[in-house]
């Protein structure tokens, strides 16, 4: 039964693929024997100069294109670490790849995300280039410019409160801070909501009358009234 099965299995395979026997290496030993950097090994994985699964390559591929891989930069760093250390942001990072500024390549990590790594000296050689590019897309610049404004209207909608002496910001999320953020109310209107509500909450038993059956009407049940 089991040699038929064999049989089989030789029979619906191509014929080539008998001439394609690969020697698997793993990457970290293929590294020291060919006094390679790991990260040399994945950057020629990326540009598929060596054929490579996650964790082996194809010994025999690399023998051949060992001097394009070591002359690949040994250095890399994460592009989130970059921007730290280097001042720029990520997005520059990202079109300074694209224009062809710096190598790169995304690798997995431990975690089981993807991080981006990319050429150190490259990085170094490019730096003024690199910083001279826009910081933000249009997308962040708009995000950015709306945090900017809620953060500006939510000072605006502090107030001290009389009763309590406590110092009331708009909670996260408020309603009255979105409308006013958005130009739907003054922030005079948005103010007074904010007050009203701090008092509502805090100085009265609304909360808790909320639920009273006195607030109904005839014929009415207690969830189809909506008090807010
Ligand atoms: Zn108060």
């Amino acid at each position: 039964m089991k040699v038929c099965r064999n049989m089989r299995q030789t029979a619906s395979k191509p014929a080539v693929r008998r001439t394609e026997a690969v020697v698997w290496v793993r990457k970290k030993e293929a590294a020291a024997r060919y006094g390679l950097s790991f990260l040399q090994i994945q950057y020629a994985c990326s540009r598929q100069v060596v054929r490579c699964t996650q964790y082996m390559v194809d010994e025999e591929g690399l023998r051949a294109k060992l001097e394009a891989v070591r002359a690949a930069p040994k250095r890399w760093i994460y592009s989130t670490t970059a921007a730290k250390k280097y001042g720029d942001t990520r997005t520059q990072i990202a079109l300074a790849h694209v224009k062809g500024l710096l190598r790169g390549f995304s690798m997995k990590t431990g975690r089981g995300w993807r991080g981006f790594l990319i050429a150190v000296e490259d990085l170094e050689a490019n730096l003024e280039r690199i910083k001279a590019l826009p910081r933000y897309t249009e997308a962040e610049r708009a995000a950015r410019r709306l945090y900017a404004r809620r953060w500006r209207m939510r000072k605006k909608l502090t107030f001290f409160c009389p009763r309590c002496g406590a110092e009331v910001k708009p909670p996260r999320g408020s309603k009255a801070l979105e409308s006013a953020v958005r130009g739907q109310l003054t922030p005079e209107e948005a103010r007074r909501l904010v007050v009203i509500a701090h008092y509502r909450h805090v100085h009265t038993a609304y909360e808790d009358d909320m639920y009273s059956s006195k607030w109904l009407r005839e014929g009415e049940e207690l969830e189809e009234l909506e008090i807010t």
